[in-house]
């Protein structure tokens, strides 16, 4: 009972041993034989292959066998190459049977029964016109039909050269060739109207070159080359294209997109990598179970216009003929894809440059309303303290009117005096009239003087000569001197400094320092209430200097001197030093003071002389 029961467990996983094995080895036995009609090196079979390789499950293994058309043809080769290949593949029998080319197909539809029956077959790159001209395909052979478009390749040889009056066909001599020269020979009956045409059907390749070598100017050339040639010498395609192709005097067309760099312009193609892709696309799904009926197939492989774009130079056709949607090999890139990474840095710092130089520029507007405004507001301010200043003159002021009407009114009474002794004394009334009018210009000049000064006007910049812009003021600083019992000691130069600027606010300048020298010396004794102002200049400065003999700045002060609201008056603003250094430095200047405690004080101011270097600009 136990012996049985132990001997059916045993059964039990030998079974499923078995059947575990028979699944891995199933799954071992996806393997692919492709057998094609030609030679392992035709250019057309590895492109295919590329594209099936690329297409199939990596685990997929892959044969390949090559039947060698149209070098080896025989019956026997053929009986032979069953038995061979029935032999090769007893123990590793492929899943599917792919087949590229149309000499391929025929013959695994004429062995199938002897090769491997039942394996289905997916065929390649077998011409539409053949799968037309013979029975149905039993449902387990499928492909996509293929169509070399010889008349669409010829057509678009005739357009791109217009001036063609003649085609001329070249084709081989073996089975194959014969084959696409009957295709040919009825293509080309479409032509006639458009050119003549000749054929140049198997000739030795010698003969054909130097054909070849002789062409005028009116001819287009199109071959889909051969494998032998009149003299029995075989080629692939590929190789005999190459060589006409390097021969011709004229443009050559073809119609395998293999023959693209050989020297052909081009034309109108299927594609070899694709079909072998459609191909391993089919392969996938039968593997994977799909049944044949099931798969939709395309009617027909597309083609597309390949062409060799230095060809298209060489022959100088009209770069708008091409189809935008043609493949164009062989076309340097343009400068921007040859250095795309260097262009599109360049594009980025360009651009970063550009926001750069846009934000300084924005920064450079803003700056400037900034300083214009800053300017409006100081000529403003420079204007109050101004006004601010007339009001502290207003005696000054008074006086140096009141001298005139005063002596006026004198001249006028001894006018009457003179009138009523009745006399005739012409010539004295007529002194007196003078004398009135001196006054009343002198009076009506400090009027004008003081209006210039206190009338906001827009600075008037140019050049001026500095002691007549102080001699224009002192009348008003003496009289405020003398209204104070102050000794003023005025010395300018004998010649005439110029300085480039405003001049009344530099007269503003004198007036805040005289002014500041004034109420320095305020509290002294009147006999040591003394201010002198002076003015120095050299080739290249001029130097205004106001000094005192007050009790001078201390030390502590000095640096706070010129801020704005620093003030050791009791009724001062502190404004005046401050606007003095804006007005000093507007010009190119600089103002400081200096001081020995109980040495009085020493303003000096520089400028640049108007016609040195560095002469300043209004802002
Ligand atoms: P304010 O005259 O209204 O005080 P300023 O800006 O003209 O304003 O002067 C600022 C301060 O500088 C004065 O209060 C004073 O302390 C000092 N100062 C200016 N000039 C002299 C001077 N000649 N001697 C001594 N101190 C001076």
């Amino acid at each position: 009972m136990y012996r049985a029961k132990r001997r059916s467990i045993v059964r039990l996983w030998v079974a499923c041993w078995l059947l575990f094995a028979q699944a891995v080895s199933a799954e071992e036995n996806l393997c692919v034989l492709v057998l094609y009609s030609n030679h392992r090196l035709l250019p057309a079979n590895l492109e295919f292959e590329a594209g099936l390789r690329e297409t199939l499950a990596k685990s997929t293994e892959l044969n390949a066998e090559f039947l060698d058309y149209p070098r080896f043809d025989s019956e026997s080769y053929l009986d032979a190459m069953t038995a061979f290949l029935h032999e090769k593949y007893a123990l590793r029998p492929p899943s599917v049977l792919v087949v590229g080319g149309k000499g391929a197909l025929e013959f695994v539809l004429r062995h199938r029964d002897e090769l491997f029956p039942r394996v289905p077959v997916i065929h390649g790159a077998v011409p539409q016109s053949f799968l037309q001209s013979r029975p149905p395909l039993p449902a387990d052979v499928v492909g996509v039909p293929i169509k070399f478009d010889f008349p669409g390749t010829i057509e678009l040889a005739l357009r791109w050269h217009p001036r063609a009056r003649r085609l001329l066909v070249v084709t081989g001599v073996s089975a194959q060739d014969r084959a696409w020269e009957a295709e040919l020979r009825s293509d080309v009956s479409r032509f006639q109207d458009r050119v003549t045409t000749e054929f140049l059907a198997g000739l030795p390749t010698d003969a054909l070159l130097q054909r070849l070598r002789a062409l005028g100017g009116d001819t287009v050339v199109f071959t889909p080359g051969y494998f032998e040639d009149g003299v029995g010498h075989l080629f692939s395609p590929r190789e005999a294209v190459g060589l006409m192709a390097a021969a011709a005097a004229a443009p050559v067309y073809g119609p395998f997109d293999t023959f693209i760099g050989t020297g052909i312009v081009g034309g109108s193609m299927p594609n070899f990598a694709a079909m072998g892709r459609q191909v391993g696309h089919l392969v996938n799904d039968w593997l994977a179970g799909g049944a044949p009926a099931a798969q939709r197939l395309p009617e027909i492989a597309p083609t597309a216009v390949n062409l060799d774009w230095r060809q298209i130079q060489r022959w100088d056709i009209d770069p708008s003929a091409i189809p935008d949607d043609a493949i164009v090999r062989f076309k340097p890139p343009t400068l921007l894809e040859q250095y795309a990474t260097e262009t599109g840095v360049a594009i980025v710092v360009f651009l970063v440059q550009a926001g750069l130089i846009a934000g300084l520029l924005f920064e450079r507007r803003r700056r400037r309303r900034m300083e214009l405004a800053v300017h409006q507001q100081r000529c403003e301010l420079a204007h109050a303290s101004r006004l601010a200043v007339a009001g502290e003159l207003t005696g000054a002021i008074a006086h140096e009117i009141n001298q005139p009407l005063g002596a006026i009114l004198s001249n006028a009474d001894a006018a009457d005096l003179l009138l009523a002794s009745g006399a005739d004394r012409r010539d004295e009334l007529r002194a007196i009239l003078a004398d009135i009018r001196q006054d009343d210009l002198r009076a009506s000049e400090v009027i004008r003087r003081l209006r210039a000064l206190l009338a906001k006007q827009p600075v008037d910049w140019h050049p001026f000569d500095l002691n007549e812009a102080i001699r224009e003021l002192e009348p008003v600083l003496r009289a405020e001197a003398r209204r104070r019992r102050v000794a003023l000691d005025l010395r300018l130069t004998a010649t005439a400094p110029l300085l480039l600027g405003d001049r009344i606010q530099i007269q503003q300048v004198l007036i805040n320092l005289a002014l500041n020298a004034m109420d320095a010396a305020n509290g002294l004794p009147e006999a040591r209430r003394a201010v002198a102002v002076s003015v120095e200049h050299d080739a290249d400065r001029l130097i205004l200097v106001v000094r005192d003999r007050g009790p001078g700045i201390a030390p502590e002060h000095l640096p706070q001197l010129f801020d704005s609201f620093f003030s050791t008056k009791s009724q001062g603003m502190g404004l005046g030093l401050s606007i003095t250094r804006t007005l000093v430095e507007a010009h190119g200047g600089r103002v400081w003071a200096e001081s020995g405690s109980g040495m009085g004080a020493v303003f000096r101011v520089e400028w640049p002389a108007a016609d040195g270097a560095g002469t300043p600009e209004p802002v």
